[in-house]
């Protein structure tokens, strides 16, 4: 379980290996993303609160980057903030996420984005619940909920049989 010290360690001295690197130019970028994700993902932009796709959703499954598809958070860690954007305690992996210190705004805070295509996610705060005491603070439009895998295919993993990676591009 990662702690706020964790996060201020990986913000101030190197964020953890990601499994895998995609890196594209921002007219790359700009022709695979709908212009509101591009604005988020890649520009830092902050979606408007509430009004977004995710904020009040709690239906089970996991929440993939709407760039890269990288799994970031399970639907099990999220819970209601009351912040006007979906909120989670803790990223799937320790190093699902790449932290870093933003002063814009005159504020202090932690950026956080995708550690495997550097899309800006949202921001992480030190008063989440117990016990880990995080708040991820996300952008609905930096994610993707992939719902569970159908029952068929539950009872197929549990004969043996090789699965689909819950991860997509
Ligand atoms: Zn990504």
């Amino acid at each position: 379980m990662l702690r706020w010290l964790d996060v201020v360690t990986f913000a101030r001295y190197g964020n953890p290996e990601p499994p895998r690197r995609v890196e594209k130019s921002a007219a790359e970028w700009a022709q695979l993303l709908p212009p509101e994700q591009f604005r988020v993902l890649r520009e830092q932009a902050t979606e408007p609160p509430y009004r977004n796709a995710y904020c009040r959703a709690y239906e089970p499954g996991e929440y993939v980057c709407a760039g890269c598809g990288s799994l970031l958070f399970s639907a099990a860690t999220k819970y209601h903030a009351i912040s006007g954007w979906p909120s989670f305690t803790q990223p799937a992996h320790k190093n699902a996420i790449w932290y870093r210190f933003d002063h814009s705004h005159h504020m202090q805070r932690v950026e956080v984005r995708c550690n495997v295509c550097q899309g800006h996610l949202g921001h992480v705060f030190a008063d989440g619940p117990a016990p880990g005491g995080l708040r991820y603070c996300i952008n609905s439009a930096s994610l993707r909920l992939v719902a569970p895998e159908q029952e068929d295919a539950k009872s197929a993993v549990s004969l043996g049989v090789d699965s689909v990676p819950p991860q997509s591009e």
